[in-house]
């Protein structure tokens, strides 16, 4: 017997027959004796929905409202997922995010879990009890309901697995595993059987949204077994999921010195930034803090971030990206600081996306980086900044090249898969 979390994602949760397939799946766990908590999200397409009815009521929303409105669609499958199984006499009940609670921080949107209180549900799991509960919902500390930003629900699920204390976490999507790049962009991707922590924290903050970022980096700091997997096997069939054929997220003494480890992981891509640029900023101490503290403020991360080389008047330009969802707000703050921070005017671009390849090898190997500007380059795809880290590299070019940029790299790394006909 194994206390185990299951988490489905908004294409398994997408209508009723889909959630009717969840349920079996997860009778399927139960009546192998495990217990079981299952994490839902909202139904595919519902948030997005629920995000725009927001920006058209004001473009500059209360966040705080925000995740009243965007809340509301995980309450609808947890309930739903809960009605599904006890249909199929499976003792199950729904437990929202204020119930447990789950505590979380007062960055409504992009809330940060402090505390859950697994106490009700390690006694509902242990009466044999499906416990469903809303992933991406939290209540903050000012006691109203806040979300974890988008693609929470992978951080809710591995947040429940680390406060039961369960042997498992497996988030359920609709792709079979973690890939080298986006299936959906490069069908010569090649699924992974085994990726560390570090490397799938790294790919999910350059844009791999196949798990949210946190979800990752709170699973090393806890020791949370995550594996990825595709909810749309057959749920009747025999297999458990200790023998599907999905990806696990592992420590790096687990994969230790595989001969078949390549250079690179993987290749991610992020349409979600935005570039700004700060025109003639005065070139003196204390002007970028001007320019990001008040960004910093309203809780909105900087991404890449240039500086240029001064002008002869003693200003510079300084260009930076920031998630494409707050440029109304970061703009909003940026007029608002203008004569503070003194610059002469303001360019922004919204049609740029994020290149990044990732990969621990990068390390000990050098040219990773001049590789990609060369394969970039003879495609005549033109790179507006850079960004690196120990492990990765990113560039940031014209969003209407991304699908190239991928594939180009793809190849250039030799992370195709051999046997796939385009
Ligand atoms: P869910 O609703 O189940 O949370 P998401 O849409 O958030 O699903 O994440 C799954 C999607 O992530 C896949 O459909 C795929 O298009 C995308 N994806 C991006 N990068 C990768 C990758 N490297 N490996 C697998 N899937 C990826
Ligand atoms: N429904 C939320 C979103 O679409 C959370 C999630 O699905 O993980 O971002
Ligand atoms: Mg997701």
């Amino acid at each position: 017997m194994a206390r185990i979390v299951m988490k489905f994602g908004g294409t398994s949760m997408a209508g009723i027959e889909r959630i009717r397939s969840v349920a079996a799946r997860v009778k399927r766990e139960v009546a192998a004796g495990n217990e079981v908590a299952v994490v839902v999200s909202a139904m595919a397409g519902e948030t997005d929905r629920l995000v725009n009815f927001c920006r058209e009521a004001s473009s500059l929303y209360d966040p705080r409202e925000y995740d009243v409105v965007v809340a509301s669609g995980e309450q609808i499958t947890s309930g739903l997922l809960a009605i599904a199984l006890q249909a199929i006499g499976v003792p199950a009940r729904s437990w929202l995010g204020w119930q447990l609670p789950i505590q979380t921080t007062n960055a409504h949107a992009s809330a940060r879990i402090d505390e859950i209180n697994a106490d009700a549900l390690i006694t509902a799991m242990a009466s044999g009890e499906v416990a469903v509960i809303p992933g991406f919902q939290g209540v903050a500390e000012d006691n109203r309901i806040s979300t974890l930003g988008r693609g929470g629900s992978d951080t809710s699920a591995v947040a429940v697995a680390a406060a039961v204390k369960a042997d498992r976490c497996d988030i359920y999507t609709d792709v079979d595993g973690v890939y080298t790049t986006d299936p959906r962009i490069v069908p010569r991707a090649r699924k992974l059987s085994r990726v560390t922590y570090e490397e799938m924290l790294e790919l999910a903050s350059v844009g791999a949204k196949v798990l949210q970022t946190r979800s990752v980096g709170l699973a090393m700091k806890e020791g949370v077994r995550i594996q990825v997997l595709s909810s749309f096997d057959d749920p009747n069939n025999s297999a458990t999921a200790d023998t599907l054929p999905g990806t696990m997220i592992v420590g790096d003494d687990e994969i230790g010195d595989d001969m078949e480890r390549q250079l690179i992981t993987g290749i991610a891509h992020d349409k979600n930034e935005a570039k700004i640029t700060l025109i003639e900023v005065p070139d003196k101490p204390g002007a970028v803090a001007r320019i990001f503290g008040p960004l910093a403020d309203i809780n909105i991360n900087v991404d890449m971030i240039i500086q240029n080389i001064a002008h002869n008047s003693g200003s510079t330009d300084v260009t930076f990206t920031v998630p494409q969802a707050e440029l109304a707000r970061a703009l909003d703050a940026l007029a608002k600081a203008k004569e503070d921070i003194g610059y002469a005017s303001l360019v922004h671009d919204s049609k740029v996306a994020k290149i990044s390849v990732v990969g621990v090898g990068m390390r000990s190997h050098a040219g990773v980086a001049s590789a990609m500007f060369k394969a970039l380059a003879d495609r005549g795809i033109n790179i507006q900044a850079i960004s690196t880290s120990e492990i990765k590299v990113s560039v940031l070019i014209e969003e209407d090249y991304t699908e190239l940029a991928v594939r180009v790299l793809h190849t250039a790394y030799g992370l195709d898969a051999e046997d796939v006909v385009e």
